[in-house]
């Protein structure tokens, strides 16, 4: 299998893609675990941005990366309600002022844009980790793109290690008591069940491993 070193504008428009239909597969699951912690929508909020998205991508193809995750971080802000509207759109608003003008993005590029995606996040919603958010989820994600910059990992083993770290890092979750957003209402009775968003996040993270997965194969 050839070494696939940079992110494309295709490769991103396919992880995108097949974030929505991930998102849209488990939209009852995330509306369960919400209402285990919360109000029970964020499976059919995310759902709402996932349709806006896969429509927006019919239109014509972006020009650079950054367009390209502005245009995800507008629609997500536009059709996105609940806190994870203003989340999900702050990540992709960061991620499009890293890659800018880029047609492709690098290991180091990537790993720098959700480092500040993660940073973003935190300052609109002043959760730290332990809070039981997206952000137990984000953060382990972004400290293993961090080491496998370090390490020179190719994009392959860097993003499904990252995947890995989110999803051992939403698994941890279920231990934790919510503090953050409307989850946080519940106090104790959060405990037992993983964190909705973090559970999102994940999905996220596992579609952009799958991503760069079928376009390494792709370039055989
Ligand atoms: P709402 O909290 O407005 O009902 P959603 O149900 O769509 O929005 O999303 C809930 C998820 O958003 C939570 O599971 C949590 O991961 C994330 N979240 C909520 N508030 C915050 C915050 N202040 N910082 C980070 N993530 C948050
Ligand atoms: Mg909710």
């Amino acid at each position: 299998m050839s070494m696939t070193t940079d992110v494309t504008i295709p490769m991103a428009q396919n992880w995108l893609t097949e974030f929505c239909k991930a998102v849209i597969e488990i939209e009852d699951y995330l509306n369960e675990l919400d209402a285990a912690v919360g109000d029970g929508e964020h499976g059919s909020n995310l759902s709402n941005g996932a349709q806006a998205l896969l429509e927006s991508f019919k239109g014509p193809q972006s020009k650079s990366l950054g367009e390209f995750f502005e245009s995800v971080g507008m629609t997500i802000i536009n059709s996105v309600g609940g806190a994870s509207g203003a989340i999900y759109g702050t990540l992709f608003l960061r991620l499009s002022d890293i890659a800018a003008s880029r047609a492709t993005a690098s290991l180091n590029t990537m790993s720098q844009a959700f480092e500040s995606a993660l940073e973003g996040i935190m300052e609109l919603g002043r959760a730290k980790p332990g809070d039981k958010t997206l952000v137990d989820a984000l953060n382990p994600a972004v400290i293993s793109l961090i080491a496998s910059v370090k390490n020179s990992d190719d994009l392959q083993a860097a993003f499904a290690k990252a995947h890995h770290a989110a999803e051992l890092g939403c698994a941890k979750t279920a231990q934790m008591e919510a503090r953050k957003g409307r989850g946080s209402y519940q106090g104790e009775r959060s405990i037992g069940h993983v964190d909705p968003g973090a559970t999102s996040m994940t999905a996220l993270f596992k579609t952009l491993s799958n991503s760069i997965d079928l376009f390494s194969e792709n370039r055989d």
